[in-house]
């Protein structure tokens, strides 16, 4: 548990649609920011005739420049303040304060944007903002990979040691993960949007994920963190499953995603525990595209598995710090392919694809005494996998016939919705008569096009959520021990993709 608040940014151009906003953010945030500036001109005025809410309020007026919705002249700013028509808590950027306006406010806050990237000389603007006599200080910057953020949390630490109430955040996708765990650091407040489509600044995450899924208020200092590595974080469904799973358990743990490009600069800076730029309890990470390979080189350890598939995406971080990898796909693919359709031993399975899905599947498969094809369009890099798991392998295209196969996998991202993808298959009807099952790793949609094209004919199919929660089940376990619960991860990936806002 932490005592830090959640506040709830309401932006709106109308009055009416503005107090509905605060009514309905009233219910679930701590405090809520009112964000004046979104307001059109002569709609300020009209807010004050009709409130409804029962939490502190914060007003901010804020010009273009500063993250603000639209152009401020220096003059407006000054008549907004000055008009004393706001709330008792204010947000007034640091320039305001440095002119030493004198405006009324019981409770003031001094803010600090910049949506450029993290400035050279952020202890400066530090300095100035704590020689203020403001009661908070916030600073946000725009992170583009990862590492970003650690510099808002550093300033976090000397604000500590200043015995100053800081609001560090890190803003973008890269930097969500300072939003989530600010709180649990002694960050004064951190800031959520009221829904999906409410986001006030980038990468603010709505006040349902941060309360139901990453449970913020919940977090202190002790709580161990694992965390999903990848260039794009966004869709993933990772942090549904793995919190749900931390819930279930009842561990002080949390599972945070981590947009980073510079993989070598994120282990350097954040994971290695010689190494590391931050102090905290960073037990385990999912690793996937595009690092699922480089990261191999930063670890102590990789198992076996691992080494036979070249590739590993999962990592534990010991007690005693060291880094340990693992590869979670290949037994996460089997599992529910064996449940569904028992032995595969001998069985012919067609595998569409050469990328690194295929590669685990083709492990997988060989390992269980299956007799493999892998069809791709690139027939070179078929050949160049099927070589080096000795099975066979053909060209994928509309003529190729997969009667003469019990199971067809497809491996490539054909069907899915990320990219447009999902009016795509990598096969039609035609092709897939008999078949005894298909097998789809792509799991949004959860019947993919081709599933359809499959069942046409009446071939049973598995769509690929069950091989996403089998494999999260064992990082799980990996990471923690205990055995992982099915149904609740399960739900938790189902409540994302389906965009379900409350649990
Ligand atoms: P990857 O490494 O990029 O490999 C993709 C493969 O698909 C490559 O062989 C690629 O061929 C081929 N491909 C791409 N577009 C194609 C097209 N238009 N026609 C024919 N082949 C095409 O990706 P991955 O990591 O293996 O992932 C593949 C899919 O599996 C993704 O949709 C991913 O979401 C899914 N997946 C699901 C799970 C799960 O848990 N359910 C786990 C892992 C992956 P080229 O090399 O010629 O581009």
């Amino acid at each position: 548990m932490n005592n830090g608040l959640i506040c709830v940014s309401v932006c709106s151009e109308t009055a009416d649609e503005f107090n509905k906003k605060v009514e309905s953010a009233s219910e679930v945030a701590d405090l809520i920011e009112l964000r004046f500036d979104c307001l059109d001109k002569n709609q300020i005025e009209e807010v004050w005739k009709a409130r409804a809410s029962s939490k502190q309020e914060i007003s901010t007026f804020r010009p273009k420049e500063q993250g603000g919705k639209r152009d401020l002249s220096f003059q407006e700013r000054e008549d907004f303040w000055t008009s004393g028509n706001f709330t008792e808590w204010a947000d007034w950027e640091l320039e305001l304060f440095e002119l030493k306006v004198s405006f009324f406010s019981r409770f003031s806050i001094c803010s600090h944007h910049d949506f450029n990237g993290v400035p050279e000389k952020l202890n400066v603007i530090y300095d100035r903002m704590n020689a203020t006599n403001a009661d908070v200080l916030k600073i946000a910057v725009q992170a583009n990979d990862a590492t970003d953020g650690l510099a808002v949390m550093k300033l976090l630490e000397r604000a500590k040691a200043d015995n100053k109430n800081f609001i560090p955040i890190a803003m973008g996708e890269s930097g969500v993960w300072t939003r989530i765990l600010g709180l649990s650091r002694g960050a004064f407040m951190t800031f959520a949007s009221l829904d999906e489509t409410g986001a006030t600044a980038p990468g603010q995450l709505t006040v349902q994920e941060m309360i139901d899924v990453y449970r913020v208020k919940e977090l202190d200092e002790n709580t161990e963190i694992y965390g999903l590595v990848a260039e794009s974080v966004t869709h993933s469904v990772s942090p549904q499953m793995h919190n749900a799973a931390f819930k279930f358990h009842n561990l002080n743990a949390v599972y945070v995603p981590f947009a980073v490009k510079n993989l070598e600069e994120f282990m350097r800076r954040m994971v290695n525990p010689k190494t590391r730029e931050i102090d905290w309890k960073l037990r385990g990470l999912s690793v996937t595209n595009p690092h699922k390979v480089e990261i191999m080189k930063y670890l102590d350890f990789v198992d076996e598995t691992a080494q036979k598939i070249g590739a590993v995406n999962t990592v534990k971080i010991t007690e005693s710090g060291e880094l340990r990898g693992f590869n979670t796909d290949a037994q996460g693919f089997i599992e529910p392919l064996k449940n569904t359709y028992g032995d595969i031993k001998n069985c012919k399975v067609a595998i569409l694809g050469a990328g690194g899905a295929a590669r685990a599947c083709v492990y997988a498969l060989k390992q269980e005494g299956a007799e493999v094809t892998i069809f791709a369009r690139n027939l070179e890099k078929a050949e160049a996998l099927a070589t080096e798991f000795d099975v066979a392998f053909a060209q994928l295209d509309e003529e190729v016939d997969f009667k003469p196969f019990n199971i067809l996998v497809n491996a490539t991202p054909l069907g899915t919705k990320k990219g447009g993808l999902e009016n795509e298959a990598p096969a039609k009807t035609v092709q897939l008569g008999g078949l005894k099952l298909l097998y789809d790793l792509v799991y949004n949609p959860q019947t993919t096009k081709l599933m359809r094209e499959a069942q046409a004919v009446f071939v049973p199919t598995l769509g690929g959520l069950s091989m996403l929660v089998a494999q999260a089940m064992i990082q799980q376990k990996i990471w923690t021990g205990l055995d992982a619960p099915m149904k609740e991860m399960g739900a938790a990936a189902l409540r994302k993709l389906e965009g379900v806002k409350r649990l």
